[in-house]
């Protein structure tokens, strides 16, 4: 297995106030969440203003009203490196012509949520658990967003953001115990909107457990104010899981935002989704699960790009994410590895992927081999009636 190299992008950096350097904006406006948003790039000539860009992206840009709005937070475009035509950030939220293209096997709803919707906005597809849907906006938008039908407010179906009659659906079905809220993304709600949402669940008995998925610390850290710990500390247990690709994307700022939610008892987990060109390569990943653990964030899933339209030129194969888990387990520590998986097209679930470590199995022993490629024999435990008394 060859050894990997450490990319530089392994150190902490602001890269505020980049592009804005030269209109110097004042340090209470850059650290507020209010003057990010305001401040966000959301037309072509913003966009122009500070960075050449290809025919394809410009083309891209034009027609991103009709699919997924294009929104890019000051804080995420300072990280962008204008130099780079191919930069892993650029990628993932500039749109490119490319998403227009029709590949066989996109869909408009990948993980087949619509069809396990019993209220609007509520997906109910596994037996305790359910996805929430509180919101169809982001603070910036991914060009490969799973939810690009609903989200952003200009794809094809618009969310339903009434939440009366999830909430009714949830006392109802005393079976579901655990409730993740998404969107969209939650944490762009005010402290009071979201404070409502997590009270009322918190109100119904059989919840046991909140989780909230949002990419707010990687985009927005500003957004993580000792004031909205405060408040979300008081819906315990509630986990987050966030939402970073690139190790670049672990900025000081983001450290500080994440420190802050874990200070607050919030356990935090990080769901990356692999992508060509941004970080389908086992020295990024490397790069970035490390620093996830520096930020105290436990790498949790790595998804295989769903089959979402014109994400064709964004998808990276199956075979380079079982190289990047194959390159962490056993060169790394273990809690840097995460569970590589595939949410089966149309509605199946996680389906999780492992490189082969078991070589053979029979009903005597299993044979398997290690991160080095040794080759080890373990015999499959005897049934009881095999065992006879005094037997060591
Ligand atoms: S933050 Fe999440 S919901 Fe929002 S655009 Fe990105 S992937 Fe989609």
């Amino acid at each position: 297995m060859p050894t990997i190299e450490l990319l530089p992008e392994k150190e902490f950096r602001s890269h505020a106030p980049g592009y804005w350097k030269d209109q110097l904006v004042p340090e209470t406006d850059w650290n507020s969440a209010k003057w990010q948003l305001k401040n966000r790039i959301t037309t072509l000539s913003q966009l122009e203003e500070h960075l050449v860009l290809a025919d394809e992206e410009r083309a891209g840009v034009l027609l991103s009203g009709n699919k997924l709005a294009m929104a890019i937070t000051p804080h995420y475009f300072n990280l962008i490196d204008p130099l780079d035509p191919d930069c892993p950030i650029r990628r993932q939220v500039i749109p490119r012509i490319e998403e227009t293209l029709d590949d066989p096997g996109e869909m408009a709803d990948p993980c087949g949520e619509d069809s396990h919707m019993p209220v609007p906005g509520l997906v109910h597809r596994y037996p305790d658990r359910v996805l929430f849907l509180v919101t169809d906006r982001c603070a910036a938008y991914c060009r490969y967003c799973t939810r690009s039908r609903v989200v952003s407010g200009v794809g094809e179906q618009t969310l339903h953001l009434e939440h009366e009659a999830a909430f009714r659906y949830l006392e109802k079905h005393t079976e579901i115990r655990d409730v993740l809220l998404s969107g969209g993304d939650p944490l762009l709600l005010s402290d009071g909107k979201l404070e409502g949402i997590l009270s009322r669940l918190r109100s119904i008995k059989h919840i046991e457990f909140l989780r909230i998925g949002s990419r707010i610390p990687i985009f927005l850290p500003q957004r993580i104010t000792p004031e909205l710990c405060g408040m979300l500390k008081k819906y315990h247990p509630l986990f987050l899981s966030i939402h970073a690709n690139h190790p670049r994307e672990l900025t000081t700022e983001v450290r500080t935002a994440l420190e802050r939610l874990a200070d607050h008892g919030i356990p935090l987990g990080n769901q990356s989704v692999l992508l060509r060109n941004v970080n389908d390569d086992p020295a990024i990943m490397k790069s970035l699960v490390h620093k996830l653990l520096m930020c105290r964030v436990r790498p949790y899933y790595l998804y295989q790009c769903d089959l979402i339209k014109g994400s064709s030129h964004l998808r990276a194969s199956v075979a380079k994410g079982i190289e990047i888990i194959e390159s962490l387990r056993g060169h790394t520590t273990g809690y840097a590895v995460p569970q590589f998986v595939i949410d089966a097209p149309g509605g199946g679930g996680k389906v999780p992927l492992n490189p082969d470590y078991m070589l053979m199995k029979d009903e005597q022993r299993v044979l398997i081999r290690n991160y080095e490629g040794k080759v080890f024999e373990y015999p499959e435990a005897s049934s009881p009636a095999q065992l006879k008394v005094g037997q060591a």
